[in-house]
């Protein structure tokens, strides 16, 4: 049955793409998104603020920053944005950055116990260059495990189906490699313990790498298949000129934030006579009436919605809560989310005549300590920290700033967040940078409370079951669950699910 009402359960980055792809693809359909919140836009969240500072002559001055509370900066291979970008036409609001800027080549580790930060090699001839004699250094860990993989024997476990990342990690690289790459490369996109996190479900590619390169991931990553353009493969996207603007692109954001794309989606969508909008209402329950072949959802407007089809972009042990013991879905709370505290900074910017307040660069990530998440090695909790003068300077009105943001919690459950104590922070960053930062100009933290899922081990398995329950008696395939905790975190993988939303109904 084709739809004649659908409900989109969240406001987010996938509820509103989601909206916005339904009403291309059932244009005489009612749509109607609710959103716990009143403000829609779920994680992605961009401020636009005015800080004060004097200035190196003693006078006080005024500068308009833009601060992320979530994402930041996306990468130009989810051909689902670009798209989104395209159709809501916001080319000319991009900021990109190349890649043969600082902000693209250089990327640090914090390791204290391989003397502080460290530059990954941007290009395979530094991991010569990087590469010095002292048993503590970065290059020549990174060199040696990666030159001697392809010649490691094959050494999956025979009917393995999924693994933590730790585990593959340490299997093909070593468990020093694992502990120091793959747990910061972890903390920076899942905030998460790389020995929960399913391999599959977080890096199908590796995966997929280790099966082409007959057990190596070296060999498979070198035989990798030629990436599809936009007119190939089972959908094509419409891209404009934007393969072309992002050819030399490391990554991108937009002159006001990644907000820019979620506040433009609720403007489509507010604007289209098809769509209701409703921010601040939550829903409290979802039933399924049979005989009517339609959805009831009660909402915290006291009101019962009867869609014919519904769009679950719910966080899953939300979903979890709304459903009666009757009609309950497997796997809705197999997986923890974590938290993360965001702490901006803006500091005034030193005259040129004294040293930079941090290296050229995008940022570091600090690996998991040797002894662990519960002791004093890391005693805040910081996952990593952003450089965002360096990429998005443009954001703001002046330079005579710098913006960095700090990123804690995580797999350090045990630090007293969202309590942050700024001095504590300062004094921290100041030594991992090697310098005394001055007094920032302004502090901003928010505590994201269960953001991001962490995809445990069996992931995909799972998330087929639901997916066959759902195209069973009595969902029959007429309600989706999709979303950050089903098949990928990012904003690429959020907007591409929404793209992908009612595919199947007719
Ligand atoms: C700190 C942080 C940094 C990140 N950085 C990046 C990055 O740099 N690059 C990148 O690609 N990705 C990044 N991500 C990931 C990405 O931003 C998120 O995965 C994505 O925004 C999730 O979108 P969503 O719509 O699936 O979920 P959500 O944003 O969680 O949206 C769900 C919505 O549902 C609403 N809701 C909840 N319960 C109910 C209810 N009962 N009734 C109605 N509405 C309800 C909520 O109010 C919310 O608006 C980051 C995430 C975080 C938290």
């Amino acid at each position: 049955m084709a739809p004649t009402s659908i409900a989109v359960l969240g406001g987010g980055l996938t509820g509103l793409s989601a909206a916005f792809y339904l009403t291309r693809r059932f244009p005489t359909a009612r749509i109607a998104v609710y959103n716990a919140e009143a403000r829609f836009g779920g994680w992605v969240r961009s401020d636009r603020v005015r800080v004060s500072y004097t200035n190196h002559d003693g006078k006080p001055e005024n500068a308009d920053v833009v601060l992320e509370a979530g994402p930041r900066t996306l990468r130009p291979n989810a051909r689902s944005v670009l798209e989104l970008i395209h159709l809501l036409n916001l080319s000319s609001t991009l900021l990109t950055v190349p890649k043969t800027s600082h902000a693209a080549r250089n990327r640090f580790l914090y390791i204290p116990e391989y003397g502080g930060l460290c530059r990954l090699p941007s290009a395979p001839l530094d991991l010569f260059t990087l590469a010095g004699p002292s048993r503590h250094n970065i290059g020549r860990l990174l060199l040696s495990s990666v030159a001697r993989e392809p010649f490691k024997r094959r050494n999956k476990r025979f009917g393995l189906d999924d693994e933590s990342v730790d585990d593959f990690m340490t299997r093909r690289f070593g468990s020093e490699w694992s502990r120091i790459f793959a747990s910061s490369l972890v903390h920076g996109i899942y905030a998460a313990d790389a020995r929960r996190l399913s391999l599959r479900s977080a890096f199908p590619s590796l995966w997929e790498a280790e099966e082409r390169g007959n057990g190596s991931v070296v060999a498979g990553i070198l035989k990798r298949s030629p990436p599809l353009t936009s007119g190939e493969g089972p959908t094509s996207y419409e891209l404009g000129d934007l393969q072309d603007t992002m050819r030399d692109v490391s990554v991108y954001s937009f002159r006001d934030g990644i907000g820019t794309l979620t506040d433009a989606l609720v403007r489509y969508l507010r604007e289209h006579p098809n769509v209701d909008m409703y921010g601040g209402v939550r829903i409290m329950g979802l039933r399924i009436n049979p005989r009517g072949k339609q959805f009831e959802l009660i909402t915290s407007a006291m009101e019962t919605m009867l869609p014919t089809h519904v769009v679950s972009t719910l966080p899953l042990f939300r979903l979890h809560s709304l459903l009666t013991p009757a009609i309950r879905l497997p796997h809705l709370t197999a997986n923890a989310y974590t938290s993360v505290t965001v702490v901006n900074l803006v500091f005034p910017r030193p005259p040129s005549s004294s040293s930079p307040l941090h290296p050229e660069g995008f940022g570091y990530l600090v690996p998991r300590p040797p002894d662990g998440y519960f002791n004093d090695s890391n005693r805040l909790g910081i996952l990593g920290c952003v450089f965002d003068s360096s990429s998005t300077a443009n954001q703001d009105s002046s330079d005579a700033v710098v913006k960095m943001t700090v990123m804690l919690g995580g797999p350090y459950a045990s630090c007293s967040l969202p309590q942050v104590n700024v001095s504590d922070l300062l004094s921290e960053l100041s030594t991992h940078l090697g310098r005394t930062l001055p007094e920032p100009v302004l502090v901003k933290v928010r505590h994201n409370q269960h953001c991001i899922p962490l995809y445990s081990v069996g992931h995909l398995q799972r998330m087929e079951e639901l997916r066959h329950v759902l195209a069973s008696e009595p969902w029959v395939g007429r309600m989706e669950v999709i979303g950050a905790g089903v098949e990928g975190v990012s904003v690429g993988d959020c907007v591409e699910a929404g793209r992908n939303a009612g595919r199947f109904w007719s």
